[in-house]
Parts: structure tokens; C-alpha cells; sequence
């Protein structure tokens, strides 16, 4: 390709809406166009290089066995309604309805369509194990789109989906996607790390995430410095130690004026932060059910926990009027002195709570907070469940070791489904002895565009892009020196032809430009390699400047393909 012709507009500023550092240099890269909030074009450059990240895909799907379908976008909602998740999506799912008036969805996933497909095609044992995927457009009106390709509307992923006679045969498909998952994220020269994960809407017994490690990330994993354990903080657990063991005391009501913060209680009654409990108040968005979830003073509440121990999509705290409505006083809000039952409050209570013998909690009057109250003698729950947040520093309760943690960007997620959309959708089989049973399902999803932008986030420096070679839109960039100089041309034009020859993307910089208004575009655009017919042209010598280290090689021109094709192996 010749620079001249290009297309490909590249910008000094950085484009005002652009916060992580993927979505400033593929804007300023002239790569990707915005339309709308969350929605993108590509142009050339960004587009070639998806279609690497894609290929990559491709290879090590079809490599795991995986066969390639393509299944539309546009889905009939009465599929979403035999799943029971037209009601339980929420706003994220796009609606509309035909001509006919007829309700319609955008797809934002397809295990209802594949299980459609399935469930019509397969009817015996002799015909499974079966697994498929598609990469394809998916759409999705995310609550706050945001950081370019990181959280689109419309985005590349590609999803996978697979059936099975029985569980053990789901684990082993499990562990082959998971394995080739590994290896799209490591040919995209990612440095990722697999984690526990939440599953979610979409259910089943188990899931894991990959996560590209970065600053920018959206979520926190948490991991073991010293065992394997990794987890998304949306599930990651720990070891609590209990608070000494005392003889259990009657509450009683103490005047604590101002003291509505846990670091006032502490300051106020000289007692440790892990003697006191916090009283928070949700709502179920969904029922609006009120809960107090109590937890330890000193721990904070992790609401993907809650909305699940809820089985509910979203949950939100108690404005101060509903908490007015309720009599309740913020600050001072407590489980023990007020008669919940007859709010209709529930009570969620963590783990941490319940071994605290003589604990602190809020009086339900103002200025006012019980001493000494103890779980299970002057309050119950209606649910005991792991609600809290892990931090780092805390223990794993694998091994004892010290909990650590990171930021991570979701690019992969891999579920067992079990029978969840099988069941509902009657994704039936007949065994070998002529019985009906229920298929068990997994399903397997990577953004593929999402990876394009994290290799973006761990692949820069303060002049661009660094593509590792593997996604890189263009290879190498030859660069003659002085365009005006014929040698310097002829030696570029040679290189140049002799590197298409052999299949390496190339671009040449005919453009009648200054060499270091070249290299910034060069720099800027992420090319792994630079060559630059320059002086000594007429000895058949060139400059190999590699993008990664800042090193210039001096090579012989008909060294050029061979020296490029070994260090592609390392960048
Ligand atoms: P997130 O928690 O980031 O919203 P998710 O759990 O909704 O992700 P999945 O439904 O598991 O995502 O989708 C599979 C993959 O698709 C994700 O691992 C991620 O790489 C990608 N993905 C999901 N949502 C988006 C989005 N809005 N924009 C770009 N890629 C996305
Ligand atoms: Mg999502």
C-alpha cells in the first residue's frame, strides 16, 4: 500500500471525549470514527487491524473443534420469551417491532437463537457433543458507553456455544475453549490473567473470565501472591479472623451525638472498627422489596454479591426520603430497637457479622447507637450470605497466603450453562436407551474489538501505538528519505516489493513529506518495523528501526525479508 493514497487521517490533539489512552491513539491514528456515543466506524487502518484480531479468532476456534456459523441479528422476542429473558434484560436490549407490529430484539448474545437451531436439528445422543460459533455485530445499549472500543453499543464479539449429553462432557469443552481462549490472547501478545467470575444474567453453574491487566481496566480481579486462586472482586472471597470470643452482654443505648461515621464510632467509643456493624439499606429495583444489609464496620458491602443472594438485576440504596417514609435515620440505623417486620424490611446479613460477639449498631433513633448487641440473640436474618467485599492485603481463604489486586478489562468469558436455556427452550435429546433427556449447554464469548483497544492499552508510548506484530495493521513502513533522490526511491520500491512478495503487510511512504513528519505518522500508526532508504542507498544499505526498543539495524537490502520475518517472531 502507498502512503499517498491511504486512506488515513491522522490528528495532532487528542480528541477532547477521549479518557483511557486506546481510545486517544486509535482516534488520533485515524483508525476508528465515532457516529453516535458508543458506536464506530473503522477506517482502513483500524479495520485491517480487527480483521487480524479476528483471524487469530478464527484459527483457534476452528482449531478447538469449534465450527463456524453466522446467526442473525435481528430476533423474533418470542425465543426471548421462552427463555424468560425478554423481561429480565432490562434497558441493555435493544426492542423494536416490524411492520407488522411484531416485537423484535437487536441481539445482544444468542443463546436463544443457537438453542433454537439446536433443538430443531438434534435429537440423538449419536449426535453430540456439538460446538459452534460465530463472530458477529452485537448490540447492546450499555448503561454508560464510554473509553472508544472498551464499552460500545455495537461491538465485534465472537460467541461460541456448545451441547452436550452430560456435565462431564461440558467440563471437557470447557477446558479445550479455555485453552484456546489462551491462545488468541497470548498470539495477541496480551498479557492476561484467567479468573472466577460472576456469571450473571445469563446464569449457570459456573463461569471464568480473562482479563487483559491494565490501569484503565473497568474491574478488579483479585488474586493469591502465593496460591493460583484469582477472582473477579464481583465474587473473590476471603479468610476473616474472628473477633475474640467474649462472655455475651445485654444492649443497651448510648448517646453518641454526630457519631454517624464507623471512623466516629471507633473515635467516639474507643472500640475497633471490627466491633462495630453497619446497617445499609437497599431497595430490589426489581420488586422493590427493601433490605438492611448489615456487614462489619469496617468492610464495605460488593452489590454483584447482593443483587445475586437478591436473584435480582439491579439493586440501589434508600434515598433519604424512602428512608424518612421507613422512620429510619441515616447514620444511625441498626437491626436491634426497631420492629422490622412490620416495615416489611428484610435482613441480609454477612458472614462477618455473626461471630462478633457485644457489637455496635446503629440506635433507630438520632444520636443514639446500642452497645454490645449480638447477632442471633437480639436480631435475626432472613438471609446469611457472603455479601462483602474483598480488598487486597486480606487472606486467601485457598492457602492462607496474602490477597493482592489489579485492574483487568473483560475480554473473554467463558460459562457452564448447564440446562438453564436447554430446559426452558426444551433442548432435548434421546439417550442410548430411547429416553428424553435435557442437553447441557456451555457458552464462550471474546470482543474481539474490546481486544483490539487492550492491546492498544498495554502496547504504547508517549508516540503512539506499538503493535505487536501479530495485529498489526501494517508491518513495516518503508520510509525513502529523500523521495527526490532516485536511488533512495529505487532501493524503497525494491524493498518494498520484495516484502508484498512475501506476504508481509507493508506500506511505503512515497508521501512528498520531511522524514520526521514521516516517522511521527510511523510512530503514531504503531508499525513494528521502519526501514529507511537514506545515505547509503547506493551500497545497498538501509536503516531497520525497530518500533518497540528505539534500535536501528543496518541491513543489506536483500536481507531486508529475512531479518524482518525472524524479528517478527519477537515483536
Ligand atoms: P461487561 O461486564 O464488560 O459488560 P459482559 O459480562 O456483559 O461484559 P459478556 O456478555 O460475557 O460480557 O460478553 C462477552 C465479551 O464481549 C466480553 O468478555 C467482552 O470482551 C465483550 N463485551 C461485552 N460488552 C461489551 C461492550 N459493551 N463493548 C465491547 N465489548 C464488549
Ligand atoms: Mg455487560
Amino acid at each position: 500500500m502507498r502512503f499517498s493514497k491511504y486512506y488515513v487521517k491522522t490528528l495532532k490533539e487528542t480528541p477532547k471525549e477521549a479518557e483511557v489512552i486506546s481510545h486517544i491513539l486509535m482516534m488520533r491514528a485515524g483508525m476508528i470514527k465515532k457516529l453516535a456515543s458508543g458506536i464506530y466506524s473503522y477506517l482502513p487502518l483500524g479495520y485491517k487491524a480487527l480483521r487480524k484480531v479476528e483471524k487469530i479468532v478464527r484459527e483457534e476456534m476452528d482449531r478447538a473443534g469449534s465450527q463456524e456459523i453466522f446467526m442473525p441479528v435481528l430476533q423474533p422476542a418470542e425465543l426471548w420469551k421462552e427463555s424468560g429473558r425478554w423481561n429480565v434484560m432490562g434497558p441493555e436490549m435493544v426492542r423494536l417491532k416490524d411492520r407488522h407490529q411484531r416485537d423484535f430484539v437487536l441481539g445482544p448474545t444468542h443463546e436463544e437463537v443457537i438453542t433454537d437451531i439446536i433443538r430443531n436439528d438434534i435429537s440423538s445422543y449419536k449426535s453430540l457433543p456439538i460446538s459452534l460459533y460465530q463472530i458477529q455485530t452485537k448490540v447492546r445499549d450499555e448503561r454508560r458507553p464510554r473509553f472508544g472500543l472498551m464499552r460500545c453499543r455495537e461491538f465485534l464479539m465472537e460467541d461460541g456455544y456448545s451441547f452436550h449429553a452430560n456435565t462431564q462432557c461440558l467440563d471437557k469443552e470447557f477446558e479445550n475453549i479455555k485453552a484456546g481462549y489462551s491462545r488468541i490472547f497470548e498470539r495477541c501478545g496480551l498479557t492476561f490473567r484467567i479468573v472466577e467470575a460472576d456469571s450473571g444474567a445469563i446464569g449457570g453453574s459456573g463461569s471464568q473470565e480473562f482479563h487483559v491487566l491494565a490501569e484503565s481496566g473497568e474491574d478488579e480481579i483479585i488474586f493469591c501472591e502465593s496460591c493460583n486462586y484469582a477472582a473477579n472482586v464481583e465474587t473473590a472471597k476471603s479468610e476473616v479472623s474472628n473477633a475474640e470470643p467474649m462472655e455475651l452482654k445485654k444492649p443497651f443505648m448510648m448517646h453518641t451525638p454526630n457519631v454517624a461515621k464507623i471512623d466516629d464510632v471507633v473515635n467516639f467509643l474507643k472500640i475497633p472498627a471490627n466491633r462495630t456493624v453497619k446497617a445499609m439499606m437497599y431497595k430490589d429495583m426489581v420488586t422493590d422489596e427493601v433490605y438492611m444489609v448489615l456487614i462489619r464496620g469496617d468492610f464495605e458491602v460488593n452489590e454483584t454479591k447482593l443483587k445475586n443472594v437478591i436473584n435480582t438485576l439491579d439493586v440501589t440504596m434508600l434515598n433519604d426520603e424512602e428512608l424518612n417514609n421507613l422512620d429510619l435515620i441515616k447514620g444511625f440505623i441498626g437491626p436491634y430497637g426497631t420492629d422490622l417486620k412490620s416495615k416489611n424490611i428484610k435482613v441480609i446479613v454477612d458472614p462477618s457479622v455473626v461471630s462478633i460477639p457485644n457489637h455496635t449498631a446503629g440506635g433507630n433513633q438520632l444520636d443514639m447507637h446500642y452497645i454490645d448487641v449480638n447477632y442471633g440473640v437480639d436480631y435475626t436474618a432472613d438471609i446469611v450470605a457472603d455479601i462483602r467485599n474483598v480488598k487486597k492485603g486480606e487472606t486467601c481463604s485457598k492457602c492462607g497466603g496474602t490477597l493482592s489486586s489489579a485492574r483487568g478489562i473483560e475480554c473473554g468469558h467463558i460459562f457452564k450453562l448447564g440446562t438453564k436455556y436447554s430446559e426452558a427452550l426444551k433442548a432435548t435429546y434421546l439417550d442410548e436407551n430411547g429416553i428424553s433427556q435435557t442437553m447441557v449447554m456451555g457458552c464462550y464469548g471474546v470482543g474481539v474489538s474490546r481486544t483490539l483497544a487492550s492491546s492498544v492499552e498495554q502496547n504504547n508510548d508517549a508516540n503512539g501505538i506499538i503493535w505487536p506484530s501479530a495485529i498489526a495493521p501494517f508491518v513495516v513502513d518503508v520510509i525513502p528519505a529523500t523521495i527526490k533522490d532516485a536511488t533512495q526511491m529505487e532501493v524503497a520500491e525494491e524493498i518494498y516489493n520484495a516484502l508484498n512478495a512475501a506476504n508481509i503487510d507493508v506500506m511505503i511512504d512515497d508521501r512528498d513529506e520531511r522524514t520526521g513528519f514521516k516517522f511521527k505518522d510511523a510512530d503514531l500508526i504503531g508499525f513494528p518495523f521502519k526501514v529507511v532508504s537514506g545515505k547509503r542507498a547506493n551500497e545497498g544499505i538501509v536503516e531497520l528501526k525497530i518500533r518497540r526498543t528505539g534500535e536501528t539495524l543496518e541491513v543489506n537490502k536483500v536481507d531486508i525479508v529475512s531479518t524482518i520475518k525472524e524479528l517478527m517472531k519477537k515483536y
